[in-house]
């Protein structure tokens, strides 16, 4: 259908489902979904012209504070044009509906800041070596209450439970949340796969399906939306980021994804007659990720909380290891189910957090695995132990690196790796690093309290 065609299709969708507002949803360089949002009588034209926005947004960091980035200040404009393809009914918000949206300059064209059209060019570049992809995000969260320190008179979060992993209590405690969140999620097109009570107090665990990059970076926004709206509609507060408490297990965002040929009907990751069925290619794409990483995280696991998270023997990796079923490693593949061999060849990143803007994220670990494909790289032995058991000797021997251990430590190897920040472009890079670079400086002179403060409800 053209786009015109289905924008007169959503446009009379959403009048006919009594929708009042629609949110043009953007994620910007400091992982923050925001919007804006058109009235259903101006609907269609906005399609069309997209809805005015400063461009000093793309250097707003997660405190909403200004970074420095030439070119990003009060004067100037650009479009949020809404991709009418993603437009949903939100079930949790009252005659409101939202699409997520493409940055253009006034002139139509993709703006080079544009997180969205980043993710499109690297979809492309992958399409240039014949593969098309398939990805999906886990979510993991914290669900608590807000409760009152009757001694300070402070207001804080504390986790619904103290269940334990996998534990049916836990299950118990959040169900009536958790039926009504998977409700809305398949109201929105959104296949849910699994669920359980994670590790942490009040963690929960949820999957979808795997979807194309794009759409599958959609679907996180959207399910990133439904988990904390239906929460908060439920009196809860559901906490997406990497470690809300610091003293629990952390919150991933793994990153699944498998590679297939053009026409998406080969699974290229997959050879029975390889070692645990994972192709040379998967494994030269893995080898870029792993190649990449200690820049790459400062994309995939963006905040300063997030290098909280990623502590060696917490399960959310520490080393540039991978392994089959590996949990600490940096990418674990996945072993495979037998009622579909093939299409269940998989592998996930698991140094990866809800921090993370997904569309700078999918295209970041695209570009990464890419070029592991264009070196014909080796990602070198399997590990089959927590890589953090291992002698330094031992580590340096298979090439195991241990993570940046700051999110300023990540930057400073992003500002080095060519290959990524070619990938992003210069402005889209420069505006990145800028916002970043506030965020740790704003937290690094501050505390504990401050910084899961600031950290809790953003993500
Ligand atoms: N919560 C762990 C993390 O921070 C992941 C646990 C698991 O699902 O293996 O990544
Ligand atoms: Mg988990």
């Amino acid at each position: 259908m053209s786009k015109k065609k289905l924008a007169d299709k959503v446009t009379e969708a959403a009048r006919d489902a009594g929708v009042r507002f629609v949110r043009f949803m953007y994620t910007d360089n400091g992982g923050i979904i925001r919007a804006k949002a058109s009235h259903i009588d101006g609907l269609r034209d906005r399609i069309d012209d997209g809805i005015g926005l400063t461009v000093a947004m793309q250097a707003m960091n997660m405190m909403d504070q200004l970074a420095e980035v030439d070119g990003m200040g009060p004067v100037g404009e650009i479009r949020l044009t809404p991709d009418p393809a993603s437009f949903r009914i939100l079930p949790y918000a009252p005659n409101t509906a939202a699409m997520t949206v493409d940055m253009l300059t006034i002139d139509g064209k993709a703006w080079d800041a544009c997180p969205r059209s980043f993710l499109k060019r690297q979809i492309k570049v992958a399409e240039g070596h014949g593969i098309s992809l398939q990805m999906v995000v886990e979510f993991e969260w914290s669900m608590a209450e807000k409760v009152i320190d009757f001694n300070t008179g402070e207001e804080k979060f504390k986790p619904v439970d103290e269940s334990l992993c996998f534990s049916t209590t836990g299950f118990m405690v959040t169900q009536h949340v958790i039926n009504e969140l998977v409700e809305a999620l398949e109201d929105q097109g959104i296949q849910v796969e699994q669920f359980y009570a994670e590790l942490g107090h009040g963690q929960q665990e949820l999957s979808i399906r795997h979807a194309d990059p794009l759409t599958a970076a959609d679907n996180h926004i959207f399910a990133r939306e439904t988990i904390r709206n239906v929460s908060y509609n439920n009196g809860l507060y559901a906490s997406l980021a990497p470690k809300p408490f610091l003293d629990q297990a952390g919150n991933g965002g793994h990153i699944h994804f498998s590679l297939w040929d053009a026409e998406g009907e080969r699974n290229l990751m997959y050879d029975p007659d390889k070692p645990y069925g994972f192709s040379e290619l998967g494994l030269q794409f893995v080898a870029g990720i792993l190649d990449h990483l200690p820049a790459l995280l400062a994309i995939t696991c963006p905040t300063y909380n997030s290098y909280h998270r990623l502590q060696p023997h917490f399960w959310a990796s520490a080393y540039t290891a991978w392994g089959p079923d590996n949990r600490e490693g940096a990418v674990r593949v996945a072993s495979r189910f037998h009622s579909n061999e093939e299409g269940s060849a998989n592998a996930e990143l698991k140094a990866a957090d809800l921090a993370a803007n997904p569309y700078l994220a999918f295209g970041a670990l695209i570009a990464a695995g890419v070029d592991g494909i264009r070196r014909k790289l080796d990602p070198g032995e399997p590990i089959f132990v927590d890589p953090g058991t291992l002698t330094e000797d031992e580590r340096q021997r298979r090439g195991i690196k241990r993570f940046p251990t700051t999110l300023s430590e990540a930057l400073d190897n992003l500002e080095k790796d060519d290959v990524l920040l070619d990938a992003l472009g210069s402005l889209l890079a420069k505006s990145y690093i800028a916002v970043k670079r506030k965020e740790y400086e704003t937290f690094s002179q501050h505390d504990a309290a401050f910084e899961t403060k600031h950290h809790f409800w953003k993500f």
